[in-house]
């Protein structure tokens, strides 16, 4: 595995980075300021992009110390579709392995889902399947 890449994640990613990422992580990145009261990253999590011969391109998050997790993830996704599977990987992580419930559905026990709706993808309700914010657009939740 070749690192090719890490930067912050909310931060514009490095030249080498295909442009088809740039948007969907900060969006994603954005939208992790909004972690429920009281939750936390590890400190210093980052982008982390590298690749495999066989695999192609592998997006996660790390740390100095190494990475948290990767997915194999293809950047010539729909942007919606690209975008919400980013957010849902990151998702997957942070319920499993940080025990974070991210993002909190206003007025729900449970974290909104990510859907591949529109170009950008959208954050759901999983009860009652309302979109309730773009991704990358927490912070106008109301
Ligand atoms: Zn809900």
């Amino acid at each position: 595995m070749r690192t090719i890449a890490v930067w912050p994640l909310d931060g514009p990613p490095p030249e080498n980075v295909p442009a088809e990422f740039h948007a969907p992580c900060a969006r994603v990145g954005r939208d992790l300021r909004h972690l429920p009261a009281g939750d936390r990253l590890p400190a210093g999590v980052r982008w982390e992009l590298s690749e495999e011969g066989y695999s192609g391109f592998l997006l996660g998050l790390g740390t100095a110390r190494g990475p948290l997790f990767t997915r194999e993830t293809d950047p010539y996704l729909p942007p919606g579709l690209l975008t919400a599977y980013i957010a849902e990987q990151v998702q997957d992580h942070l319920t499993g392995y940080e025990f974070v419930q991210w993002p909190a559905c206003p007025g729900h026990t449970h974290p909104m889902a990510p859907a591949p709706a529109g170009t950008r993808g959208w954050w759901h309700c999983r009860r009652s399947g309302r979109p309730l914010a773009r991704i990358g657009d927490l912070a106008a939740t109301p």
